[in-house]
């Protein structure tokens, strides 16, 4: 448990708000467009800096990332950021997905490789007409439209396709040569990784936010495959949090807000001013979070 009078909230409360940004995936039914929009409605008043959508693996939901975009921008004040991969497609329909994007009001591209095809651990394979990594999609949206801002992504404990972390790192500020602006790293559990990385991105030069990328873990099992495919260490004492609590949502629901809460308090505390959470389309620990960080909603804050 976190003890609520430790100093690091006090210290937290005495800091700058941190800059928050969250991350949605684009709703395949109905019933699970309902659930995004009450997640959007319940978060939006905490004021996030922007607020991205995913793009389905191999650009599976290349149309339903659109609309979910479309609609933020159409009925919310929100900044949406779109993802986007060089996956499956010709560097001519990337650019026409682009245009598309920035002529509704989008000015900001979340610029990815994707991950292959046939899924994480198969070979990766440029499309013959495509873009041929995130630093050329980088250019190439850049190239084109000098107004849209881009991010991307890092790897703290490196991406599971690199021979090792300064490869990784090479490849980051490639990104960055490129005009990417800004990195969201993929999920870490260990600060002490985020820290060594971020040492080592500065060594290198590279000087844009490395932007923590936070997921509480709602459904811990899930998640921990989820996660370990993709190359993130889940630590022993954090899967000993969760033992015994495969049927008990509830206690698992209040273990991952404390576990995310108290990463990013001591992330905070060590000058960290931006996060970037995974909300996996859900409000509520995402909004405990936050408030532990001391950022309470917009109206609430102005009229205090
Ligand atoms: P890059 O940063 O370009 O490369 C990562 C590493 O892969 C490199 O360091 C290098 O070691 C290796 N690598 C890259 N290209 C090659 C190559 N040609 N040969 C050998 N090694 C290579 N995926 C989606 O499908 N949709 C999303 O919306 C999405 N959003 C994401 C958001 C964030 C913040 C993060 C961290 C990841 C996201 N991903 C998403 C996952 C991402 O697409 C995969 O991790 C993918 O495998 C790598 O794409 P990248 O742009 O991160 O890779």
């Amino acid at each position: 448990m976190i003890d609520p009078s430790a100093p690091v909230h006090d210290d937290i409360a005495a800091q700058r708000r941190p800059a928050i940004s969250f991350e949605f995936f684009p709703p395949k039914t109905e019933e699970m467009e309902r659930n995004l929009w009450n997640t959007v409605t319940r978060l939006a008043p905490l004021d996030p800096s922007f607020v991205s959508v995913t793009y389905g693996a191999g650009g599976s939901t290349r149309e339903r990332t659109h609309s979910t975009i479309a609609r933020i921008l159409s009925e919310t004040e929100l900044r949406p950021a779109a993802h986007l991969t060089c996956v499956g497609a010709a560097r001519g329909e990337i650019d026409e997905i682009v245009s598309r994007y920035r002529d509704i009001g989008v000015r900001h591209i979340v610029a990815l490789r994707g991950d292959p095809p046939g899924g994480i651990g198969t070979v990766y394979s440029t499309h013959p007409e495509g873009y041929r990594s995130s630093a050329d999609l980088v250019a190439g949206i850049k190239r084109r439209h000098g107004d849209i801002e881009v991010s991307v992504s890092a790897y703290p404990e490196k991406h599971p396709e690199s021979p090792d972390i300064d490869a990784d790192i090479d490849v980051l500020k490639a990104k960055v040569d490129a005009g990417a602006t800004r990195a969201i790293t993929q999920v870490f559990f260990d600060n002490d990784l985020y820290f060594r990385y971020l040492d080592r991105v500065r060594a290198r030069g590279i000087n844009i936010p490395i932007v923590p990328g936070i997921m509480p873990m709602h459904n811990f099992r899930q998640a921990r495959n989820f996660v370990t495919r993709a190359g993130t260490t889940v630590p022993s004492w954090l899967a000993e949090k969760f033992e015994g609590l495969d049927d008990d949502a509830e206690t698992r629901k209040l273990v991952a807000a404390t576990v995310a809460a108290g990463q990013v308090q001591k992330l905070a505390k060590r000058g960290v001013d931006a996060f970037h959470f995974y909300t996996m389309n859900r409000a509520d620990l995402v909004f405990t979070i936050c408030h532990l960080l001391g950022i309470r909603p917009d109206a609430a804050r102005k009229a205090a």
